[in-house]
């Protein structure tokens, strides 16, 4: 029977007015993906009536999961009092002051509507600072869709090139070839050869664009002496370092940078600044920053953007980090170790040779091969691949949603018997697929 029979027609209405029925590629899957029709707390109903606990908190950005009571009645009474205006309004000081108060390398802030445009923007100004083009980003990070920064992401390993100089290749078609010549693409905890290529190429980058906790990759956590050593090569060529957090923020009350202890010149951020809505925002230190000052006789950089530092998001967006004191991290990270365990239980219960990655909130399955910092030693197949995808449609119907890339996300609207049942779960999964895949 369908998993979901209200879903398979509204999928085949969709067909009919979206191509392929999707407007949003990184959450569709086949044959159709399940309608959502509520949520409430770590828990979403489908159109079918049927509850799963949400172990993917729309792609990390629900750190306090669906409808919290505080961040909602916030949002409810700025609905009421103004939605939208072209005119700034105390909402966007409010939530600027306390990213500047959590990262100790940013004093000015400026919002855009996703994590894509804040990039974007970063990357235009470093530009604009340096009067460089060029831009280095790490092999198998995922940046976003901007043209400058969607290249070297999920391509497969015959495009990969030299592991000391990996080949700058678009994850998309549709992006003009001359891009990726202004792309250096280097190889994220291999200090030497990203030295090597940094230093050929320091007249004419213009930034080096990287996460603190690569995700994509794996969430593979940058080296300390690595991102120390990228700190003090952009310090030595003028070249801005640009932190991208649109993700990682959520791991620590200061991100994933004040775990690292390195200051980046620039931070992109994007996810759970906004409490759920549409967010995105370049973050820095006021020099680099001054490139977007509007009473410069000559403005370098002119951001614009209807929905810039919406009011609705900036209210939630406050709302959400209100309510994550040091504390609430402590509390999502035990949840974390709590899930690495019960998951590497159910693994080992079932004779699957694997393993789980985390960092805090975000974990990660890999089936077969062995753990790693490095992206090119982490486990690649279409075995893998499969076995991933198949896991995903079994735990959806043992009641959870994770990932067809076996990500779980985890929020604050969990308790330690949510993780547990996720556990009991997976442990049913991998038998099943120990049977199918060996
Ligand atoms: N950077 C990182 C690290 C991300 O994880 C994402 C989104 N998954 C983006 C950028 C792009 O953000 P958005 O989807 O809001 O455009």
């Amino acid at each position: 029977p369908p998993r979901s029979p209200r879903s398979e027609q509204l999928y085949r209405e969709a067909i009919e007015v979206m191509p392929g029925g999707s407007s949003r590629a990184t959450i569709f899957y086949a044959p159709y993906p399940l309608y959502a029709a509520s949520a409430q707390g770590c828990r979403v109903t489908d159109v079918d009536g049927v509850e799963r606990i949400d172990f993917v908190n729309n792609m990390s950005s629900l750190i306090h999961g669906h409808n919290h009571p505080v961040v909602n009645a916030a949002v409810k009474a700025q609905l009421d009092r103004l939605t939208a205006v072209a005119m700034p309004t105390e909402s966007e000081i409010a939530l600027a002051q306390e990213l500047c108060q959590r990262l100790a390398s940013v004093d000015r802030v400026v919002f855009t509507n996703s994590g894509t445009e804040a990039v974007m923007m970063a990357i235009r100004a470093a530009r604009a600072y340096s009067g460089r083009s060029a831009v280095a980003k790490a092999e198998g990070a995922y940046h976003g869709a901007y043209d400058f920064a969607e290249v070297s992401v999920n391509s497969s390993p015959e495009t990969w090139g030299r592991a000391e100089a990996p080949s700058a290749v678009s994850a998309t078609e549709g992006i003009p070839g001359y891009v990726n010549e202004d792309v250096i693409v280097i190889p994220y905890n291999d200090l030497e050869a990203t030295e090597a290529l940094i230093e050929a190429n320091r007249d004419r980058l213009a930034c080096i664009v990287i996460d603190p906790v690569v995700s994509r990759a794996g969430l593979i956590r940058g080296r300390p002496e690595y991102l120390a050593r990228l700190r003090e090569l952009c310090d030595a060529y003028g070249i801005v370092l640009i932190f991208d957090e649109v993700l990682s923020f959520r791991l620590g009350y200061n991100g994933a940078q004040g775990q690292s202890g390195i200051r980046p010149d620039l931070t992109a951020l994007g996810k759970i600044i906004g409490g759920g809505f549409p967010v995105g925002a370049v973050a820095g230190s006021a020099k680099v920053m001054s490139v977007f000052d509007v009473r410069m006789p000559h403005v370098k950089i002119h951001h614009g953007g209807t929905y810039n530092a919406n009011p609705i998001t900036m209210t939630a967006g406050l709302k959400t980090l209100e309510l994550l004191p040091p504390a609430a991290y402590a509390r999502l990270d035990a949840l974390g170790c709590r899930t690495k365990t019960v998951l590497t239980e159910a693994l080992a219960e079932a004779k699957l040779h694997g393993f789980v990655r985390a960092d805090g909130s975000l974990l990660s399955i890999f089936f077969g091969g062995q753990d790693s910092d490095r992206f090119r030693e982490l486990p690649r197949s279409d075995r893998q691949t499969a076995m991933q995808r198949y896991l995903h449609s079994a735990l959806l119907d043992e009641g959870i949603i994770s990932t067809p890339f076996s990500a779980f996300i985890l929020s604050t609207a969990m308790t330690e018997a949510d993780i547990d049942s996720l556990g009991e779960a997976a442990a049913r999964c991998f038998g099943a697929l120990k049977r199918q895949f060996g």
